[in-house]
């Protein structure tokens, strides 16, 4: 029997060890401490920033990005709605309404005319502008940020860049997460690099992140006695994930580039195959880190993805449904939305295929033979 093969195994690079014997040697076994402040440092260096502030989570990087921009209770924030539902649940973490933009065809990201179509619908509904814009880089993926930056500056929005599943994807040369106001990372054990749960959030300047540091660790004013002006949040990074951070940050550049071989390795794969494309950078201006390689089945294809994850499953590969659209779940059934049916598209007809960079060049060879095996049977 073959080994199971999983869709985003985490890859230790092998030194994190040495990191987090050095925080046990000189007890810094705490929040905060050296690896905290290396982890944010090798992360600046890496993005060509300055102001990286690392937190326990990517959704806690989102929530801190939208209390920065000022979003508060009663305030709309337009999101796209094609994603994983960390992106938008800040929104309600805030007491705001999530208002959900479609995504087009090219990136599978927020569609900039959709984009402007709900900027300009929610001032005619509310008489007011929706205060901040989320949109994601998904599966890796740069949004046309030109043409959503360009947008958000007429209407005077400010944009928070889920870069959750982005960290080393870049777009017309600059990395994504660094493109908006703020950006948010998520290093949870399923994403490029891992520290086995933790964030960071991305700040346009030092004063930002000074005030991102002090909100994330309870928001203490600096007495001999404890004194709060302010709400804070305890989602500072532990300096032992910091040290997993570390080593993880000498192997990035390797992981980034294993997980853009094996997209390499399906595009090829599958390119005989009728009816079923892999989604590539539309452009040379973007370009993917390839999280996660994932395919759409056309019209044509007689079975569904769903058929093939079930086919797939039965050989020992796991394989991920598209994301289900915000807009069609439960919890924000009463949210507005702004789309033709793009998001919906491709929720019926993409998957996700095996993508780590742990998997071998044989890995990838048995998931497309079993695809080929399968298709060829309908
Ligand atoms: C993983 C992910 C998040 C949340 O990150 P956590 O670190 O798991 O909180 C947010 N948005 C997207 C698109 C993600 O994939």
């Amino acid at each position: 029997m073959n080994d199971r093969i999983f869709l985003s195994f985490p890859h230790l690079g092998g030194n994190e060890m040495q990191y987090i014997n050095e925080a046990f040697r000189d007890s810094w076994v705490v929040p905060l401490g050296p690896n905290v402040d290396e982890f944010e440092r090798r992360l600046a260096a890496y993005l060509h920033t300055a102001d990286v502030v690392a937190l326990s989570a990517g959704t806690a990087a989102l929530h801190l990005g939208l209390v920065e921009l000022g979003v508060s209770a009663g305030d709309e924030v337009l999101c796209q709605s094609f994603t994983f539902a960390a992106s938008a649940n800040p929104v309600k973490y805030q007491g705001a309404r999530p208002v959900f933009v479609d995504s087009e065809p090219d990136t599978w990201n927020m569609c900039p005319e959709a984009l402007e179509r709900a900027i300009t619908d929610r001032k005619r509904v509310t008489g007011r502008y929706p205060k901040a814009i989320v949109v994601v880089h998904l599966y890796g993926m740069p949004a046309k940020m030109d043409e959503i930056m360009s947008i958000a500056r007429r209407y005077g929005i400010p944009v928070l860049e889920d870069a959750a599943e982005a960290l080393g994807s870049s777009y017309k040369g600059t990395m994504c997460g660094t493109i908006g106001d703020f950006g948010a990372l998520s290093f949870n054990g399923n994403k490029i690099i891992t520290t086995s749960g933790g964030g960071a959030l991305i700040c346009p300047s030092s004063e930002a992140a000074s005030h991102v540091k002090f909100l994330s660790t309870q928001a203490r004013e600096p007495r001999p006695y404890y004194y709060h002006k302010e709400i804070g949040y305890n989602y500072r990074l532990s300096n032992i994930c910091a040290g997993i951070g570390c080593g993880q940050m000498e192997v990035l550049e390797q992981r980034v580039a294993r997980r853009r071989a094996i997209h390499t390795l399906y595009a090829q794969g599958l390119k005989g195959i009728d009816g079923i494309s892999v989604h590539c950078e539309p452009t040379a201006d973007a370009i993917s880190n390839h999280w996660l390689t994932t395919i759409l089945l056309d019209d044509s294809v007689p079975y569904s993805p769903e058929d093939l994850r079930l086919a797939l499953d039965a050989a020992g590969i796991e394989s991920r449904r598209l994301w289900r659209p915000m807009h069609m779940q439960p919890v924000f059934a009463d949210a507005p939305f702004y789309g033709d049916g793009c998001s919906e598209h491709l929720f019926q007809r993409g998957l996700c295929l095996p993508s780590g960079s742990i998997l071998t060049d044989i890995d990838i060879a048995r998931v497309v033979d079993t695809i080929t095996n399968f298709h060829s049977k309908h």
